[in-house]
């Protein structure tokens, strides 16, 4: 196991600077306030992050990508994903079929979302539903955004978590009208995917990843997580593609401006998971039947998407992957055995199309 802990899921939980202060649910014409009272060192930490720097539209580059992988999208047996946020200032994914699909967290402006979705011809009543892993701010903030805009959407988190979102946040209590209860190690539905909410280790109220099935797929997703856990392992290794936190390097968080309150609480076994404790596990779930891995929640002043990349590559081809391809869909990367992508913090990404044979 990669790191020894003192696993204790119902440690008493007090707010923080994973928590947010101000409105994080305002309306579009109310963006929340940026982050005035916030130290800059732990900026990382809060949501209200500087302003994107993206744009929906796609790059020349990332439109040929797309050219490569898109045309797989209405596959009868294929599946998409893609991401439009990743890391202490939003997160939010999106798995899916033709038929429609689900988001991963909601911290992510509900216009970019449907914009992304769009310029992959996928259209929000695709989307069904949005399972929140837990209720810090850069998973929730635009959650009652979303549901309010689209009221076809339903809140999937266990009643544990949409009590934490209550009370930590400045939410409206009408956000209870969409929510779908849910609770860990029960397989519910939404559409054509079963879904198996596990424990992970993290300091939100309720902390949940998720394993995701659908025919012969196995989607998995364990992000903000101090350490790994048995449950953990046991969906990851059973999963095709995997969703996996690469949150910082040691060495940077060690020598970084943080205070050593929040170095600590990162570190700690239920903050989040370290590029070396990632990569060793990628290598111990190591199997012929992993195709992709997305790194994700890479923190922007204590890690580099390089960094994250190479621990993991060097992992994956120690425990005997023939080949570690880039996820471009370029012919190169699709002669190697594992895909191995890490999620970009504020950009939407490309749309991967997940096949299994
Ligand atoms: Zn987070
Ligand atoms: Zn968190």
């Amino acid at each position: 196991m990669a790191k020894k802990i003192k696993y204790s899921p119902a440690r008493k939980k007090t707010s923080g600077l994973f928590d947010l202060t101000g409105d994080l649910f305002a309306m579009p014409d109310r963006e929340p306030s940026v982050l005035e009272q916030v130290h800059p060192s732990i900026a990382d930490f809060v949501v209200n992050a500087p302003e994107p720097k993206d744009t929906v539209e796609p790059s020349d580059d990332r439109r040929s990508a797309l050219e490569l992988d898109v045309d797989g999208v209405g596959e009868i047996d294929s599946l998409v994903f893609m991401s439009f946020g990743s890391g202490s200032s939003g997160n939010c994914a999106y798995l899916g079929d033709r038929d429609g699909g689900f988001l991963i967290d909601a911290g992510v402006d509900a216009d970019k979302v449907k914009d992304g979705l769009k310029a992959n011809g996928i259209g929000f009543d695709k989307v069904k539903g949005i399972c929140l892993t837990h209720d810090h701010g850069d998973h929730v903030r635009y959650a009652y955004a979303l549901v309010r805009k689209h009221p076809h959407l339903g809140l999937y988190c266990t009643p544990k978590a949409l009590g934490g979102l209550l009370r930590r946040h400045n939410i409206s209590r009408r956000i209870k009208d969409y929510h779908r209860p849910i609770y860990k190690e029960f397989p519910f539905s939404i559409g054509n995917f079963e879904l198996t909410a596990f424990e992970v280790s993290h300091d939100g109220t309720d902390n949940a990843g998720y394993f995701i099935t659908h025919g012969n797929h196995r989607f998995a997703v364990a992000t903000d997580l101090g350490c790994i856990t048995p449950r953990v392992d046991y969906y990851m290794r059973q999963a095709q593609y995997v969703m996996l936190e690469s949150n910082y390097d040691a060495v940077m968080l060690r020598n970084g401006a943080y205070p050593m309150h929040l170095k600590a609480r990162i570190a700690a076994a239920n903050g989040h998971l370290d590029n070396a404790d990632a990569a060793r596990f990628l290598s111990e779930i190591y199997a012929p039947h992993l195709r992709n891995v997305f790194l994700c929640h890479l923190s922007q002043d204590n890690n580099t998407p390089d960094m994250a990349l190479d621990a993991a590559r060097v992992a994956l081809m120690g425990a005997g992957a023939a080949g570690v391809g880039d996820g471009s869909g370029s012919i190169e990367a699709r002669g190697c055995a594992v895909q191995l992508v890490a999620l970009p913090r504020f950009d939407v990404s490309q749309v991967y199309v997940l096949r299994c044979d």
